[in-house]
């Protein structure tokens, strides 16, 4: 097994972030499962990994508040040790025609979506610093490379995680830290439940692979990036998104 490394993942009560708290735990990872409000979900993935043998802990916080985003840091850090690997995963998504937007709607998608990577970026990286080691992987969105329509907000705050996996990569590169993108394309998850039934068929169609992707395609992406097999690769953006091209 590979040497056992802690890693931090936020929003891994549901969806992308849970798959991904689950495939690190089993490949030998110490995972701090991040959850906003749901402790309940969190709670049934942290007795599921620790029946299974995985070392684990479950921390709450709302990363747009700094404050509590350096309280779940030290709680990690106290419990699993120095963090290695951070999956900056929670994200809020935001749909409506673009002059309906209201400022407080657009602050909120921004506050979570960037300023709450910004403040776990900045809470993990002293330690990885010091340590000389360490790997980041950034959750965007295929709309943050070609845009969605009614979905300028969130469109706009995945650009912004591009645009800082790629700067920070040059900045944190020297100290042996490695900063990547993982731009999913549609993902069968609950962000996706208010979208029609047949605009899902419809983006299904257009995709080449002919299905939506699944958590654990994002998952093993995720997984690679912080792998030693990645060990060569910074500042880049994979997409999974089964060929679509919009
Ligand atoms: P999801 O809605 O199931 O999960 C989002 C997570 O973020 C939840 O656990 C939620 O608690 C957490 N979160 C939201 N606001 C928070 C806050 N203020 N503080 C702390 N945590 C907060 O969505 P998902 O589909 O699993 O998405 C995971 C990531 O993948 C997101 O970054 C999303 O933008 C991205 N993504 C999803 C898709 C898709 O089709 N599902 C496509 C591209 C990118």
């Amino acid at each position: 097994m590979a040497e056992l490394k802690t890693v931090l993942i936020t929003g891994a009560s549901r969806g992308i972030g849970r798959e991904v708290a689950r495939l690190f735990a089993l490949s030998g990872y110490r995972v701090a499962i991040h959850y906003h409000e749901r402790a309940d979900l969190a709670q049934t993935l942290y007795d599921e990994l620790m029946g299974k043998g995985c070392e684990t802990m479950t921390v709450g916080a709302d990363i747009a508040d700094a404050s509590q985003v350096c309280g779940m840091v030290a709680a990690v850090e106290e419990r699993l040790g120095g963090i290695d690997v951070l999956v900056n995963n929670a994200a809020i998504s935001h749909y409506k025609l673009f002059d309906e937007i209201t400022d407080e709607e657009w602050k909120n998608v921004f506050a979570v979506n960037v300023e709450g990577m910004f403040y776990c970026c900045r809470s993990v990286l002293p330690g990885m610093i010091r340590r000389k080691n360490g790997a980041i992987i950034n959750i965007s969105s295929i709309w943050g490379i070609t845009g969605a329509s009614c979905e300028t907000a969130y469109s706009a705050s995945k650009a912004a995680v591009i645009g800082l996996t790629r700067a920070l990569a040059k900045e944190v590169g020297p100290s042996d830290v490695r900063v990547n993108c993982v731009a999913p394309g549609v993902i069968d998850t609950d962000m996706n439940a208010l979208v029609d039934e047949e605009a899902l068929l419809e983006l299904k169609a257009l995709t080449p692979l002919n299905r939506l992707g699944t958590a654990r395609d994002i998952a093993q992406t995720v997984l690679f990036l912080a792998s030693p097999a990645a060990s060569f690769i910074t500042g880049q953006v994979i997409s999974p998104n089964g060929g679509l091209v919009i």
